[in-house]
């Protein structure tokens, strides 16, 4: 098999993406490789088509054992073998994988950087060949990246202990030079190739909003985009509590995840969000990484994060099937207060020597200044995103809320020539707050305290309001025609530039928004879309369709515990419901239906199809008692086996039982003589298809082992000797897998 037939079989694309092509030819070539994309991009089939052409394995490592168990996930569902190695495993299932990796089982394995020191995996990885070591997250090695994490700095040590040297590839989003310089320096890549591919996400679109009552504008904007599945981040974790409880309250689907909930609670929320159980995810920012949810159509900052990295990374995470999403934030000055109580009381920073962790916090100001530069900016936001990631994006993008917004121009000198004023007058002493006070008049006992009141300028702009007083402020900021103090105080400071306006006479104009738009978007008002298909423009006939092949979507992910995405994704079935696929031909042409997928879904979507298009009589022969049990699965009539709630009370479970004990027990619940029995067979298939049992060939008879997914489900394998003296694996099933077996047989084969 080639690259392409690869991208096909497994994958279900027809075409590389512009940078895929260019990395995985380099990689094949046994040369080195740094490849920074933006989420989304497909970095991860840069590593995953190679790995599967070389000859030897694959180690992938990386940082987060939710983002390994994905991406095996999503492997072992294509059709593929990986594994991975962390610390979510029993000591057991980490050597019983590692035993099956030496047997050269899983071409591509992925492993958590502390792991690869140690001696167990060294003892693997000595003995076996290593043909690539992919690190993904490379940013990770890099004390100036905004995620550095120790344990990264081993995979040098690590390669260098190798007798051979792998090609080295690595990848990430963070495309700033000083982290890239220390990715290629500190991994010790040899003439690598570098791609940075553009950091415009064109799906995507920004805005900011002031308002004042943020919740009421996050609910109004929830109002318009009803069924949308989205993400609320917010700065802590009271305010992820505060907002989840008030949307539930107010009669919304709402999870919540932060770092002070129970391993448990955690775990429940994101299968919520991911299976569609839920639509809204409310979440701090440890909500995320390793999420690789396709169909994520809004993401919304209830709070100002503290670096554009985060900002970008987070708003990131909506869109990835390329279907039009929003990123919107919701900012108030208060946020600024609490990233800065957050830089100064950092304790990531402990080991670092003094002078370093004022660099380090030093740096985290300039960070958060820029951060707060993009809530008050009037120009292209996705221009601002750009530039600062290093690329120069046009200024007019035409899907952002500046792009959209009419502004006009504003002569602001005036109001700019008083605001600076005022900061020589008093001698450069005060902060943002006082000086807006002053020059308005207000009548506060701070003012007094300070005799602002006494200042030539005191109330000189009574009449303009302080949002525009504030607004002009920043503008001056922005232009560096004034400077604050990047400390506690914040400070406000004349620059080399602020003699201009003062003694020059130099104009100061600025883009605002008009008026009656402002207190529109204030209010939270876009456009609402059309159809239930944000940005994509489906016929009635389509869109029709489309809602049947997601129904089917999520019978099946019901019945394979498998997230809805991972069968297909929302792109797909959209392309689906244009081409109205009549045949296996026309179904492989959908981009994302590869043959393994088809094989195990491809007759049930091509069935819904049909029957949408009225090719043929829907069958209905599977209902029963008002519930559908499975017109659609394979075994058809009302003599298949069919679990009904009933029977399924009566299961008893416990103890560990042979797979085929527990399925004796269920035929035994069945009336025989309307139903036929539940065959090992089917269950063996789909514990397979789901990726619990690997299947490979020894000549030509097929063998099957347990996967580390399959003992995760709750299956133990038990060796046994045959009377000739064979070795032979029997499986039995734990109480949970027997449960996720009866939930599974319920959900309607
Ligand atoms: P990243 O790791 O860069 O964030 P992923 O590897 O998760 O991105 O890929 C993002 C999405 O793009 C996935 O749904 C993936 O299947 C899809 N994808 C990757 N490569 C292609 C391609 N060549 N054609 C179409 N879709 C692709
Ligand atoms: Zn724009």
């Amino acid at each position: 098999m080639d690259k392409y037939e690869i991208l096909k079989k497994y994958f279900g694309y027809d075409t590389f993406r512009n940078a895929q092509e260019t990395l995985i030819d380099n990689i094949l070539e046994g040369k080195d490789a740094l490849g920074i994309m933006p989420t989304g991009a497909g970095k991860s089939l840069c590593y995953q088509i190679p790995a599967l052409l070389m000859d030897g394995i694959t180690l992938v490592v990386s940082p987060l054992i939710s983002l390994m168990k994905d991406q095996v996930g999503s492997l072992n569902q294509a059709g593929l073998h990986a594994a991975y190695l962390n610390s979510s495993l029993t000591m057991n299932q980490y050597y019983k994988a590692l035993e099956f990796a030496r047997q050269g089982r899983y071409p591509i394995i992925y492993v958590a950087p502390e792991r690869l020191m140690t001696e167990e995996f060294l003892d693997f990885a000595l003995h076996v060949k290593i043909a690539m070591v992919a690190v993904d997250e490379a940013h990770c090695v890099s004390q100036w990246g905004q995620d550095f994490r120790p344990s990264y700095l081993k995979i040098v040590e690590f390669i260098g202990s190798l007798p051979q040297r792998p090609v080295v590839s690595a990848f990430t989003a963070t495309a700033t030079k000083e982290v890239r310089d220390d990715i290629l320096d500190i991994l010790q890549m040899r003439d690598p190739l570098v791609i940075t591919t553009g950091f415009d996400r064109s799906n995507l679109y920004f805005g900011v909003m002031t308002p004042k009552d943020r919740y009421g504008a996050v609910k109004n904007y929830l109002e318009c985009h009803p069924g949308d599945s989205g993400i609320i981040y917010c700065l802590t974790r009271k305010v992820v509590d505060e907002v989840s409880e008030r949307l539930r309250q107010d009669g919304y689907a709402a999870a919540r995840y932060h770092a002070g909930l129970s391993d448990q609670e955690r775990k429940n929320s994101q299968d919520d969000f991911i299976y569609d159980r839920v639509t809204i995810m409310v979440a701090t920012n440890a909500f995320g990484m390793g999420i690789d949810k396709s169909n994520v159509r809004f993401v919304l900052h209830f709070g100002m994060p503290k670096n554009m990295e985060s900002y970008y990374q987070e708003a990131g995470r909506a869109g990835r099937d390329g279907e039009p999403a929003e990123c919107i934030l919701y900012y108030a000055g208060q946020d600024v207060i609490t990233n800065q109580f957050f830089i100064d009381n950092n304790q990531d920073n402990q080991e670092l020597d003094p002078v370093t962790r004022a660099m380090v916090q030093e740096r985290d100001r300039e960070r958060l200044r820029k951060m707060t530069f993009y809530c008050f900016t009037n120009e292209c936001l996705r221009d601002y995103i750009l530039r600062y990631f290093g690329e120069y994006g046009s200024n007019y993008c035409g899907n952002c809320q500046n792009c959209l917004t009419q502004f006009e121009t504003v002569d602001v000198t005036d109001i700019a020539r008083t605001l600076i004023g005022c900061v020589r007058s008093c001698r450069q002493r005060y902060g943002v707050n006082v000086i807006l006070d002053t020059v308005h008049g207000a009548n506060t006992a701070k003012i007094r305290q300070y005799r602002m009141n006494e200042n030539p300028h005191y109330g000189e702009l009574a009449k303009v309001p302080v949002y525009r007083l504030r607004q002009v402020m920043n503008h001056l900021q922005l232009k560096e025609l004034v400077a604050v103090t990047n400390d506690d105080y914040a400070i406000v400071k004349l620059t080399a530039s602020s003699q201009k306006v003062l003694e020059e006479g130099e104009p100061v104009t600025m883009r605002l928004a008009k008026e009656q738009e402002r207190m529109a978007q204030e209010k939270g008002e876009k456009k609402a879309k059309k159809g239930q298909v944000p940005g994509v423009t489906l016929t009635e006939k389509e869109e029709s369709l489309f809602q049947k092949l997601r129904t089917l979507r999520t019978e099946i992910s019901r019945e394979e515990q498998v997230p809805p995405y991972i069968v297909f994704s929302d792109k797909t079935l959209v392309a689906m419901s244009k081409v109205m696929p009549r045949n296996k031909e026309q179904m492989l042409s959908v981009s994302g239906v590869g043959e393994f997928k088809y094989e195990k879904y491809g007759e049930r979507f091509l069935d819904c199809v049909r029957a949408e298009a009225g090719d043929e009589e829907p069958d209905i022969s599977g209902e029963e008692d008002g519930r559908y049990y499975g017109a659609t699965s394979f075994q058809r009539g009302k003599t298949d086996f069919a679990m009904t709630p009933e029977m399924a009370e009566q299961v008893k479970y416990g103890g560990q039982v042979s797979i085929s004990e527990f399925i004796g027990q269920i035929n035994g619940l069945r009336d025989e003589n309307v139903m036929k029995r539940l065959t090992i067979k089917s269950v063996e298939k789909w514990l397979t298809d789901t990726g619990r049992f690997d299947v490979w060939f020894m000549g030509n008879s097929p063998r099957r082992c347990l996967t580390v997914l399959g003992e995760e489900f709750g299956i133990v394998a038990e060796k046994k000797i045959s009377e000739k003296g064979n070795e032979y694996e029997v499986y039995f099933l734990k109480e949970e897998g027997q449960r996720r077996v009866v939930e599974w047989l319920l959900s309607g084969i």
